[in-house]
């Protein structure tokens, strides 16, 4: 039988309560009706809506105030007015604009989840968070180079083209220069060029800008975000992932270089694995070299099975990494600080991230690291 709005006699606390105790559990009732009934859910929820909130004739917004309100003693005005607000505000939350924009036909499990809290039930369960298997195989590396005493800089991403270029010996032609491959930020041609904006195309710029600030010795590793022109393919990103390291102390050698290194990867990869250096160039580094090991997914033998190791392209070895003595003309920009290379020397090394992720986990496409695909994610949950 429908609720209809009972006069009032008795303006006790007692008998206010009850009162507010029926029409309430009276509202409920015909939601619960409405939504486990047949018929068109939304237009028989808007029927009890008008029933409840109609301006004309609506319980909480006419009778009540009429039945309730007007007539109550001056004494127990203030509490009759506290159970109207009660009960106006528990009528209203069913007719919330989040639930109001939801289409009616869609709006029965709002209002069975509202209505029917069933406490015995198990709670909503939220998935956990996980690290994204870029940020972990980043971890992975910098914990690897703290246990040797690195610590970690950090630096911006927007640079100049001081920091990105000059100061690290790129000779004003070098092709890594031409916008083909640096994003710059546009209208600075004002500008002198060692000031113009860019997004920094390696993490390279954090080894000048620590060395400004930290006298010799020095081992940092920097992990960070660069960003190149390039289009997304299969195993290109306009935005990706480096770590660099830095060691600059007297005496440093290329000995030093390849044993912290071989230590470095065995550590990564597995004592087991074999490292390969090759002659190569870059403009910071003299001499360079690019940094094998012998392919962890076939164990160098450049077969799974009798397929092809598609990685290592059959050759049994991975290339991980580049790397070279710090060049004196490098230290040249730095010299005021305490990096006079008469007196200094000193190794670098730099890798990207997300291709070690992508090796790691066997991954063929690199774009699936940032589209944010959370099927794929939880995978290395
Ligand atoms: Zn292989």
């Amino acid at each position: 039988m429908a609720y209809t709005v009972p006069k009032l006699t008795d303006y006790s606390d007692a008998a206010l309560n009850r009162a507010e105790e029926e029409a309430r559990s009276a509202f409920d009732a015909e939601l619960m009706a409405v939504s486990a009934g047949t018929g068109d859910i939304g237009e028989n929820i808007e029927i009890v809506r008008v029933r409840w909130l109609g301006r004309e004739k609506g319980i909480v917004n006419k009778q009540i105030p009429d039945l309730w309100l007007k007539p109550a003693p001056k004494e127990a005005k203030r509490s009759v007015g506290q159970v109207l607000n009660r009960l106006k505000r528990h009528v209203e939350i069913y007719f919330h604009p989040v639930i109001g924009n939801v289409p009616p036909i869609e709006r029965q499990p709002f209002f069975l989840e509202l209505q029917a809290v069933d406490i015995t039930l198990p709670g909503a369960r939220r998935p956990i968070g996980a690290e994204h298997p870029i940020l972990k195989t980043s971890r992975e590396i910098v914990a690897v180079f703290q246990k040797l005493g690195y610590s970690v800089a950090e630096g911006p991403v927007v640079e100049t083209d001081y920091y990105n270029f000059e100061a690290l010996n790129f000779p004003p032609n070098h092709p890594a220069r031409d916008t083909q491959d640096t994003l710059f930020i546009a209208g600075q041609q004002a500008k002198p060029q060692r000031e113009r904006l860019l997004l920094r195309t390696h993490t390279s710029p954090v080894q000048i800008r620590t060395m400004e600030k930290l006298r010799p010795p020095i081992r940092i590793v920097i992990p960070g975000v660069v960003h190149r022109n390039d289009p997304p393919d299969a195993s290109h990103s306009p935005m990706f992932n480096q770590i660099e390291g830095l060691a600059v102390d007297t005496n440093i050698t290329f000995g030093d270089l390849k044993g912290t290194l071989d230590y470095a990867m065995k550590a990564l990869f597995g004592s087991s694995v074999k490292t390969h250096f090759r002659p190569s160039f870059f403009p910071f580094t003299e001499p360079s070299a690019e940094l094998y090991v012998t392919c962890f997914i076939c164990g160098g033998s450049g077969r799974r099975g009798s397929d092809p190791c598609r990685p290592c392209k059959q050759t049994g070895w991975i290339e991980v990494l580049g790397c070279g003595m710090v060049d004196p003309n490098v230290f040249e920009f730095v010299k005021d600080n305490g990096y006079d290379p008469k007196r200094v020397s000193g190794f670098a090394f730099g890798m990207g991230t997300d291709r070690l992720a992508l090796l790691k986990y066997g991954v063929d496409d690199l774009q699936l690291f940032f589209q944010g695909d959370v099927r794929f994610l939880e995978m290395f949950g």
